[in-house]
């Protein structure tokens, strides 16, 4: 199905306002950055306003997805478009210069021209400085677009000339929803999505090998925990500190475990839709009987002060060893 900007909408309504009454008045600025987190639906506004200032064939302001113009925007070969991505790690004043030679011939099809400076904090600042002038005087109706997700970086007299739109980082629920669409299991989904809120991070981990043996490990070692104590040392040193052996991978345990004890909160409190773990509800609600909400806010305290210990003096299996005894003890935990 095609996009629309009612979809582009439902992820960054404001943003999305701003484009869709630039197109409806026939007002859109010469310049826009669209500045925001990764996958939050950048590029994907990119190449529909693409389409909507192209399309000979508008309905309104919905580009009709058909169209020759159309159709060369989204198999990237529109000769009015043109995309700039870093050459290494800068976009350097060449690049700019043949962007703006390649626009001072008319454009080939239409006067209309438009070109996307893709991860535009990697402009270096002679590259910036040409820009500035064509930014300045645009020549035609050139439609200018610059992504970022580093706004902090780009010069303030590029700022001053675009119109900024922000792009917000997507709610868990889009989030979730989001990842379902592109064919993640639910209990996959609503784990990354407890663990980050990037979008492009969430579509990389769900499909990772090592991120869902990290899920069934410590899932593992946390019924162990509460079924069988004497045996979670075991599975601590055979299973937990062989797979997270290094203060990252420790890091990512200690946020899987820190999704265990909330859900067992949310059980306590009757939340049961915010429940991440929906694959052991049973154990969840094991262990929500065997201890109580203080008991699991103690343990979340635990792990909080553990990512502290991991954080200042980095050795992965001793901050392990700390929290798996303390845990084991009980700590008051499993009482
Ligand atoms: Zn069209």
């Amino acid at each position: 199905m095609a996009m629309t900007w009612s979809d582009l909408a439902k992820k960054q309504p404001a943003a999305m306002r701003i484009l869709m009454n630039g197109i409806r008045n026939n007002r859109l600025a010469h310049a826009y950055l669209f500045s925001g987190g990764r996958g939050v639906g950048k590029r994907e506004a990119a190449s529909h306003l693409a389409r909507a200032f192209f399309c000979r064939a508008r309905d309104g302001i919905e580009p009709c997805g058909a169209c020759p113009d159309c159709k060369r925007i989204d198999s990237g070969n529109h000769p009015d478009v043109v995309v700039i991505q870093p050459d290494g790690r800068s976009i350097k004043k060449p690049q700019i210069a043949s962007l703006i030679k390649a626009f001072s011939y008319k454009g080939v099809e239409t006067s209309k021209k438009l070109f996307i400076i893709e991860q535009a904090d990697l402009l270096t600042s002679q590259a910036a400085n040409s820009l500035l002038k064509f930014i300045e005087e645009p020549q035609g109706n050139t439609l200018c677009i610059l992504i970022t997700e580093h706004s902090q970086k780009i010069l303030a007299t590029i700022l001053s000339r675009c119109q900024v739109l922000h792009f917000k980082p997507l709610s868990k629920e889009l989030l979730v929803h989001h990842l379902l669409e592109n064919g993640v299991s639910r209990v996959m989904a609503k784990t990354v999505s407890a663990v980050t809120s990037d979008a492009e991070e969430a579509t990389t981990l769900s499909k990772d090998e090592w991120f869902a043996n990290s899920r069934s490990i410590v899932l593992h070692f946390m019924e162990d925990l509460l079924t069988r104590p004497n045996h979670a040392i075991i599975t601590m040193y055979e299973k937990c500190a062989l797979h997270f052996n290094d203060s990252d991978k420790m890091k990512m345990m200690l946020r899987l475990m820190l999704i265990w004890f909330r859900d067992v909160m949310a059980l306590h409190i009757g939340q049961n839709d915010n429940v991440v773990y929906v694959d052991r509800m049973e154990s969840l609600t094991e262990a929500a009987e065997k201890m109580t909400a203080e008991q699991a806010a103690c343990a979340l305290s635990l792990l909080m002060e553990a990512q502290r210990r991991l954080q200042s003096n980095g050795n992965p299996l001793s901050v392990l060893e700390y929290v798996s005894l303390k845990l084991q003890e009980g700590a008051g935990v499993y009482a």
